[in-house]
């Protein structure tokens, strides 16, 4: 194999001895890696680095210098145009090695796969084998918003971080991170992950030491390229509040209906089996976006329904109550069960179990969930929370805010969500749902 290869070439996963003769010459050396994010904040660092590599400890000649981009699959259009048109071009003048890497597969043990390493980029890809959306659709979930990103350090630092330990064993890996000023706790945060895995990567964050906030970052971008760079985000990220505003972003749906229809098919699965679950903590993208009247999307999405194949699944989820601290000061065990030891106004773990029961065309699903009904002896509801309109045969009801309790029932919705059950869940199940039981 060639030691470059074109820009669109798609290779298998990779063996880690097949990437270590592509990056043969960055092995046991000192070497600097830039995490290209897409985001005005790394693009500026990067182009501060080719303008003066010196002051970023990079040879004059980018020798010992690897641009690496982790491809999440779901970032708005303009987003990459402009990396293609106002970064590339200067990456491709001065031949940097430019790599973009991306999840294989859903599993860990899928790996990653390299999409593209050339001293000539012009393409970025637009996905991988194996995007963040296609997890969330498997799961029939949206991203929690509870714990930070944890969508970009389970898909984007997981990728980067395992493409520099087998492509560069044994070398000293300073990675230049563009964090800007006004991330210094990010960056902090970073560093003490960081020390928690015992990684040999040394993390550098420029703009932070050299007092570039996001406006001064923003406002280089834009005297260097001529543009005003766009966020770079996933579509279907819960916090649109800190991402974009608001209005950005759904100007930026209307701009890109396709993307709003697959992000509120998205959410639409995702309150099927959960309707307390909207891609926002407060409310819907489909309010938003119809709030804002985007006929196009949501012509796009109800195309999506029409086409799909669909499914009844049958959803069991137990809410446990929140251990109150007696529990634990009276060195109880951490699995105590007693109901005194629970507060039921808190919610604690939260137990689910999806089956699926049928899949085929809409009617033959709809027809399945009218048996259903029935055999039950009760009706098919129609949900009108959110206007989704999800079709439910409800057989157990949970109510809201109330905890070591249960629901259970059937739903008509899009088909390919996969059937998930821990093997303790019968267990739970029996204790909160049969014996009243609350933790
Ligand atoms: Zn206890």
């Amino acid at each position: 194999m060639a030691e470059e290869s074109g820009p669109l070439t798609l290779f298998d996963t990779p063996t880690p001895d097949w990437l270590r003769d592509r990056f043969q010459g960055f092995q046991n050396a000192d070497i600097k890696t830039l995490n290209h994010g897409l985001g005005v904040d790394s693009t500026g660092l990067g182009h501060m680095i080719l303008d003066d590599p010196a002051r970023f400890g990079v040879a004059p000649d980018f020798s010992d210098f690897v641009v690496v981009t982790a491809i999440l699959g779901d970032e708005f259009e303009d987003t990459n145009q402009h990396t293609e048109n106002h970064f590339y071009d200067r990456l491709r003048a001065h031949g940097i090695r430019t790599v973009q890497v991306s999840r294989g597969g859903p599993e860990r043990a899928d790996g990653i796969v390299v999409l593209s390493d050339t001293r000539n980029p012009t393409r970025l890809h637009r996905r991988g084998p194996w995007r963040l959306r296609d997890e969330m659709l498997l799961n029939g979930t949206v991203p929690t918003a509870a714990g930070g990103h944890r969508c970009s350090m389970n898909h984007k630092q997981w990728a980067l971080d395992r493409f520099a330990k087998l492509a560069f064993p044994g070398a000293r890996v300073g990675k230049l991170v563009g964090y800007n000023a006004d991330e210094a706790r990010r960056a902090k945060k970073c560093d003490a992950n960081n020390q928690k895995k015992k990684d040999e990567f040394a993390f550098d964050y420029p703009l932070i030491r050299e007092g570039f906030d996001r406006s001064g970052i923003a406002h280089y971008v834009k005297e260097k390229t001529g543009i005003t760079w766009g966020k770079s985000y996933c579509s279907f990220c819960p916090f649109s509040g800190v991402c974009a505003s608001r209005p950005v972003h759904l100007a930026r749906l209307r701009r890109y209906p396709h993307l709003a229809a697959q992000d509120l098919l998205l959410e639409y699965r995702s309150m099927a089996l959960n309707r307390r679950s909207p891609l926002y903590v407060t409310e819907s993208l489909y309010k938003r976006v119809s709030d804002d009247r985007q006929e196009q999307a949501l012509g796009e999405f109800a195309a999506l329904l029409d086409q799909a194949d669909w499914a009844v699944y049958h959803v069991r989820r137990a809410y446990g109550a929140a251990r109150r601290d007696s529990c634990e000061r009276n060195k109880h065990p951490d699995d105590c069960k007693e109901t005194a030891c629970h507060d039921t106004s808190r919610k604690g773990n939260v137990y689910r179990s999806v089956r699926t029961v049928i899949t085929g065309s809409k009617s033959v699903a709809r027809q399945r969930l009218a048996a259903l009904a029935t055999e039950k002896d009760r009706p098919v509801e129609l949900d009108t929370k959110h206007q989704l309109g999800h079709e439910r045969l409800i057989l157990r009801r949970r109510p809201d805010k109330v905890y070591g309790t249960a629901e259970e029932f059937y739903v008509l919705a899009p088909a390919g969500i996969r059937d998930k059950q821990k093997p303790s869940f019968d267990g739970t199940w029996s204790r909160i749902a049969q014996q009243g039981l609350i933790a």
